[in-house]
């Protein structure tokens, strides 16, 4: 049976709706406006900051030994290049389906990009992560969990303990994720997270950056901006670490303030019950379009403890021209699909192919095939489960009429 016979359903609600900030949150935003303390470092004696208790939360939320908050993922992630030793000229192996502040971060750092292939199922692929270890001789690879796919991590500390490469991960979009019983982002050397507006926790600008390594952390914090108060923070390690350092590291002012750091904090405690929400969402489209004609999910593996805050699938069956046509037919009916596909960047999305500022980008037809293919959209939880549904039926009935 079809979906809704001929009558076209159209969808209403908006693809970038947040939900509020928690009312604690700002309860204590507004007390923190009111004392004008929204330095990090502007405390009296004794008194500890919101950057600082939210670090401390965030590094036994994750298990993580240390933790600090940064004006957002993107310079996070730059920091931790720069932290675990990243110098000019280095390359850094990375998977070529990510976003912009990726490249970006390794750019900053001075480094230089080189793309692995992803697999059909939006994953790096480790065979071509191994060849270009070879090839490219790079001794660090930042692995961005793109829209939440999680790559086998197993595989991937086997590969990077033999070859002798420091992993860094980008977990923008896999805060409250784990692999098996372990949270993305610890890993590694080091592991990054936003709370951009966008992102699972959300102070319209934000990041942190979780270690185990004290000369890592010290770095970073040294690197963040912390002039030398570096004793103030909790997450920390001992004085003489920073000792070793604090003459060495320049500061690059990317603190994270108190205000973001009050608006996070009860989100953080809300967390597992936000990706909860998520899943139920993910789970309810993604069983809607299970078999749909046209239409292929990726299995996930079997580890993969994923928050569904966003869905991918993949056309199969169709040409350019019909992507292009089924992507604008559902935006006519209030579905917001966004696509890797196009020529020229848009939005948020642009590939690896825009970023021409990397001189020897190789080409990447199994990634360049998988992308042409794969539409994304995001699930705000300002959807309802009948919203998901409409949405669902929406992709259905377009994949019928531009297809069939
Ligand atoms: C958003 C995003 C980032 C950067 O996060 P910001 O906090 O905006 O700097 C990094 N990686 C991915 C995959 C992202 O989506």
């Amino acid at each position: 049976m079809k979906p809704q016979s001929a009558e076209k359903i159209k969808f209403t609600k908006e693809f970038t709706k947040q939900e509020p900030i928690p009312e604690a949150g700002i309860k204590r935003a507004l007390e923190l406006m009111q004392t004008g303390r929204l330095h990090r470092y502007n405390t009296t004696d004794g008194e500890i900051s919101e950057a600082v208790l939210l670090e401390k939360e965030y590094a036994d939320y994750v298990g993580a030994r240390y933790c600090l908050g940064l004006s957002s993922c993107g310079c996070a992630i730059y920091i931790a290049l720069k932290s675990a030793g990243v110098s000019p000229g280095d390359k850094v192996l990375c998977n070529a389906f990510t976003l912009a502040p990726v490249p970006g971060a390794i750019e900053n750092a001075g480094a230089v990009s080189v793309f692995v292939e992803i697999t059909e199922d939006y994953l790096t692929d480790l065979e071509d992560l191994e060849k270009k270890a070879e090839q490219s001789g790079a001794e660090y690879f930042l692995l961005s969990h793109m829209r939440g796919h999680i790559a086998d991590m197993d595989r991937v500390i086997e590969i990077c303990g033999r070859l002798g490469i420091t992993l860094i991960e980008d977990c923008a979009h896999t805060v409250g994720c784990r692999w098996g019983d372990k949270f993305t982002g610890t890993f590694g050397k080091a592991g990054c997270y936003s709370s951009q507006t966008y992102k699972h926790l959300n102070s319209g600008e934000g990041g942190l950056l979780v270690t185990d390594d004290p000369d890592v952390i010290a770095k970073a914090i040294l690197f963040s901006g912390s002039y030398m108060f570096y004793e103030r923070h909790l997450s920390r390690p001992s004085m003489e670490v920073f000792e070793r350092h604090k003459k060495q590291i320049p500061n690059f002012s990317l603190r994270m303030t108190n205000l973001a750091a009050a608006m996070i904090r009860p989100q953080l405690a809300d967390l597992d019950t936000q990706c909860r929400r998520w899943n139920r969402r993910y789970n309810l489209l993604e069983t809607e379009l299970t078999g749909a004609d046209h239409i292929r999910i990726p299995k996930r593996l079997a580890k993969e403890g994923f928050v569904g805050s966003s869905l991918q699938f993949t056309l199969t069956g169709a040409d350019l021209p019909g992507v292009q046509t089924f992507i604008e037919t559902c935006g006519a009916r209030g579905v917001e699909i966004k696509w890797f596909g196009a020529k020229e960047p848009v939005g948020f999305t642009s590939s690896w192919e825009s970023w021409q500022y990397i001189k020897d980008r190789q080409p990447l037809p199994r990634t360049r095939k998988t992308l042409d293919f794969m539409c994304d959209f995001r699930i705000p939880l300002t959807f309802t489960m009948e919203d998901c549904k409409i949405v669902a039926d929406v992709i259905k009935q377009v994949a019928e009429e531009t297809f069939d």
